[in-house]
């Protein structure tokens, strides 16, 4: 299958990359992808890269399970679990950012778990997902139509007061359209959440070209507080707030020791877990620092 090169960084156009790391595609294809990084802004991204039309092949897996319901491996009983004690937590979230319980878009809903809470919870929600399994299971378990992308026409003159993109920027490859399409769809004192894996976390440190949230080539960028920071700028948008996810550490370094030993330990990647919260935490002069981080985005 072809792959495509980015000619210019999508974060600040420049033209130069240095190979930054070189990562095996652990669930799907097992071939090589390199990770490359911006010389000018340091932003990292996985070039070359299968083009949008040929990305589908390598999401055909039985363990890319955020699409899927059943919890039949260790793997997926563990997500599962995490995934509900999760849930909570981003509701409560929302309800912190808003003193109202106004509309609400999930972009990449999944399965709907998520929306189906927000829903309960008093929002109004609208959500996309381009995986139409997944879209289906979404609209029969929460009764709300649920596009395919934030190009539908259902979407086109709405604004939202809560956009949110639980590990879904990663995947996009329409990076600026994508956040430029946040801005303009978002009412004026609204806010964005995004929630992406830090690779500059201590696991991702740990475990190197082991670490699971590389998950090349379906993450096409590896977003820093940094870069993070200057892509929201060049759309008008500011991040406010970087807030820790705890419970993805656990769930990260399990993956990640099984790429690297080929089985799973449960101690080694706990440890590693816990290791990679308490530092996240303590990591005072670069402030919250776990395996993924949330940032709390609003417009300039
Ligand atoms: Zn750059």
């Amino acid at each position: 299958m072809p792959l495509e090169t980015l000619k210019n960084c999508p974060v600040c156009n420049a033209s130069s990359f240095s190979n930054y790391l070189n990562v095996e595609d652990y669930t799907v294809s097992h071939k090589e992808f390199t990770i490359q990084q911006c010389n000018a802004c340091y932003f990292l991204l996985t070039n070359p890269r299968p083009p949008a039309e040929e990305i589908g092949a390598y999401y055909q897996s039985e363990e890319y399970i955020s699409h899927h319901d059943e919890s039949k491996t260790i793997m997926s009983r563990v997500y599962t679990s995490v995934r509900n004690h999760t849930i909570k937590g981003k509701v409560k979230l929302i309800n912190e950012l808003q003193n109202k319980k106004g509309s609400l878009l999930d972009i990449g809903c999944g399965t709907g778990n998520f929306i189906q809470a927000c829903k309960e919870n008093g929002w109004h929600v609208n959500a996309t997902e381009p995986d139409s399994g997944a879209r289906a299971v979404a609209e029969k378990r929460v009764g709300e139509t649920v596009s395919e992308t934030i190009n539908a026409p259902a979407l086109h003159n709405k604004k939202f007061d809560v956009i949110t993109l639980w590990h879904v920027l990663e995947h996009v490859h329409e990076l600026n359209e994508t956040v430029t399409w946040l801005h303009d769809h978002l009412h004026e004192d609204g806010a964005i959440i995004i929630a992406v894996p830090n690779p500059q976390s201590y696991d991702a440190t740990e475990y190197r070209r082991f670490w699971a949230a590389y998950d090349v080539p379906r993450h096409l960028y590896h977003f820093t507080k940094s870069t993070m920071k200057k892509l929201m700028e060049k759309h008008q948008l500011k991040v406010m707030k970087v807030l820790p996810m705890w419970f993805d550490s656990f769930y990260v370094s399990m993956l990640s020791t099984k790429y690297r030993n080929n089985a799973v330990s449960l101690v080694n990647s706990a440890k590693t877990g816990l290791l990679s919260n308490l530092k996240g935490r303590s990591a005072k002069q670069e402030g919250t620092n776990t395996s993924s981080l949330i940032y709390i985005i609003t417009k300039k």
